[in-house]
C-alpha cells in the first residue's frame, strides 16, 4: 500500500475509504455498506447526500464563498442569525459564528467574561463546569472539560474548571434517587461557588445531555432548574453547551427546552452544518449583549473563517430542511421507538447495564454484570472492541466514556440521523444485536 502522510487518529491503522453517502448509509471503495448510527460524531443529522443542501452549496459558491467578517457581512449570515434567533427560546438573539464546537464553547466562555468586564467587574474570569463533560479540544475548551483522557497530556496548561459531579443517576455518588435526592449533585455547584467565591466566577457551563464523556447521560427532571437558580442567586451566567444536542437532536431545537431552562449563552456546532460544512456558533441573550452593545460594541473573539458565507448557506439550508420536513417533531417518537428496542436488548445481554438518553441521542453503558453494575476492567477495552465489532457488521456507533470519573466505564452512543425511518431503526437494532451476539 502507498505510504500515507495523513495524520489519522491511529497512525498505523488502516481506515476504509468512503466513496459516497446516501441517507443514513455510507459506502466504502470496497463496496461495503455502513449504517451510520452515530451520524459520524453526532453530526450528520439529516443524513448524507441531501439534494437541497448540495443545491444551496452550489448556489452560494456561484455567488461568493468567502468574505472577511471584519470587512463585510453576507445575506446568508444575516438570514441564519435571524433564523436562529427565531428558533431558539427566550431572547437568545445574537449569533457569533465560528467553525467548530471547541471555538463555540471558547467564544461563549469569553463572551461571559467580557459581559462582566463591560459591567465594570474584572474579577469574574472563571467558568466552572462538571467532571464527566466534554466541551472541546482546544486548550480553553479542554480546561472546561471534565474528560480525564483528553486532558491527561496537557494538565499543566489547563485551568481546573470542572468542579462538580454530573447528574449520573445510574451511579449516583449519594446512592439516592431523583427527585427525593433533592438534586444534591446540582447543589454541589453552590458549595463550589462559596469555596471559590462568586466574585471570581463568570459562568457555569454544562451539556444538557452529556455526550462523549458520559454516553448520553440525560438529567433528572428539575436538575437544570436547580442549577439555573443557583447561578442566578450568585450572579453567575449559565452557558449550555448544545454542540451535540442543538439543532433538534433530542426533539427540540435546544435540549435545554425539555427542562424549562433558558440559558444566557448557548454553544452550537455539529448538527448546524450537519457535516456538509464546518460551522458552529455562540448564541447570546439580550441580557449578555446589552452591556457590550452599550460598552465596547465588539465581542473579542473571531476566526478568519467566522461567518463564512459557504458554511452559513449550508446551515440555513439545514434549518429550512428541518422545517420543511417537520423533522424535529418526529424525533421524540423515533427516539422512543429506538430506546424501547435497546431496552429490550437488556433482557438478552447481561453486559448491558444502562440504556439512557433523550430523543435520538441514546447511550448504552456496558458492565461486567447488570446486578452488580461492576465496570469491565479498563484494559479490557470494551468500548473499542464493541465499536470495532459493530463496524465489521457494517454498523457505526460512537465510543464514549462512563463512570463517575469519566474513565472507569464503557459506553457507546447511538445517534442516527434524525431522518431515520422505523424500518431503518429495525435494521440498526438487528445489526446491533448481531454485534452483541459476537461479543457475548
Ligand atoms: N461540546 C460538545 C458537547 C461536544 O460533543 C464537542 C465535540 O464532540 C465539542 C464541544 C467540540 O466540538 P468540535 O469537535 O467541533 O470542536
Amino acid at each position: 500500500m502507498e505510504k500515507s502522510f495523513l495524520i489519522k487518529p491511529v497512525l498505523d491503522e488502516t481506515y476504509p475509504v468512503i466513496e459516497y453517502g446516501k441517507g443514513i448509509f455510507l459506502f466504502d471503495k470496497e463496496g461495503k455498506k455502513y449504517l451510520d448510527a452515530a451520524s459520524g460524531a453526532v453530526t450528520a443529522n439529516i443524513g448524507h447526500g441531501v439534494t437541497e443542501i448540495i443545491e444551496a452549496m452550489q448556489e452560494q459558491a456561484k455567488k461568493v464563498s468567502f468574505v472577511y467578517r471584519s470587512q463585510f457581512t453576507s445575506d446568508v449570515a444575516e438570514m441564519l442569525a435571524k433564523k436562529i434567533a427565531e428558533w431558539t427560546p427566550g431572547d437568545l438573539n445574537w449569533s457569533f459564528f465560528v467553525n467548530s464546537g471547541s471555538e463555540a464553547t471558547e467564544t461563549a466562555m469569553k463572551m461571559a467574561i467580557q459581559y462582566w468586564q463591560e459591567k465594570g467587574i474584572k474579577t469574574k474570569i472563571k467558568v466552572l463546569s462538571r467532571w464527566v463533560s466534554y466541551h472541546g479540544i482546544t486548550l480553553g475548551a479542554l480546561s472546561l472539560s471534565g474528560h480525564t483522557g483528553r486532558r491527561a497530556r496537557f494538565v499543566p496548561l489547563l485551568e481546573d474548571f470542572p468542579v462538580i459531579n454530573p447528574p449520573y443517576c445510574y451511579r449516583c455518588p449519594y446512592n439516592l434517587e431523583a427527585p427525593s435526592c433533592g438534586y444534591l449533585c446540582a447543589h454541589e455547584l453552590e458549595t463550589a461557588i462559596k469555596r471559590i467565591g462568586a466574585d471570581q466566577i463568570a459562568a457555569f457551563m454544562a451539556e444538557p445531555v452529556i455526550g462523549a464523556a458520559g454516553g448520553a447521560i440525560a438529567p433528572p427532571k428539575d436538575y437544570f432548574k436547580t442549577i439555573k437558580k443557583i447561578c442566578e442567586d450568585h450572579d453567575i451566567l449559565f452557558i449550555a453547551d448544545e454542540v451535540m444536542t442543538g439543532y433538534g437532536r433530542t426533539g427540540t431545537m435546544l435540549a435545554s427546552e425539555h427542562w424549562g431552562v433558558i440559558p444566557d449563552i448557548v454553544a452550537l456546532g455539529k448538527g448546524m452544518g450537519a457535516g456538509y460544512a464546518p460551522i458552529a456558533a455562540a448564541v447570546a441573550s439580550e441580557k449578555v449583549m446589552e452591556p457590550i452593545l452599550s460598552g465596547s460594541k465588539s465581542v473579542m473573539s473571531g476566526h478568519t473563517l467566522s461567518a463564512n458565507p459557504q458554511s452559513c448557506a449550508v446551515s440555513l439550508a439545514v434549518l429550512e430542511y428541518l422545517e420543511k420536513n417537520k423533522i424535529i417533531n418526529k424525533v421524540e417518537g423515533r427516539g422512543n421507538y429506538l430506546k424501547y428496542q435497546l431496552e429490550k436488548l437488556q433482557d438478552q445481554f447481561s453486559f448491558i447495564g444502562d440504556v439512557r438518553g433523550k430523543g435520538l441521542l441514546l447511550g448504552i453503558e456496558f458492565v461486567e454484570d447488570q446486578s452488580t453494575k461492576f465496570p469491565f476492567p479498563r484494559n479490557a477495552l470494551i468500548t473499542q472492541k464493541m465499536v470495532a465489532l459493530a463496524k465489521e457488521k457494517g454498523l457505526l456507533v460512537y465510543p464514549a466514556g462512563a463512570g463517575i470519573d469519566g474513565i472507569n466505564g464503557d459506553s457507546i452512543i447511538i445517534s442516527p440521523p434524525l431522518t431515520i425511518t422505523e424500518r431503518e431503526i429495525d435494521l440498526l437494532v438487528h445489526l446491533l444485536t448481531e454485534t452483541f451476539e459476537v461479543f457475548s
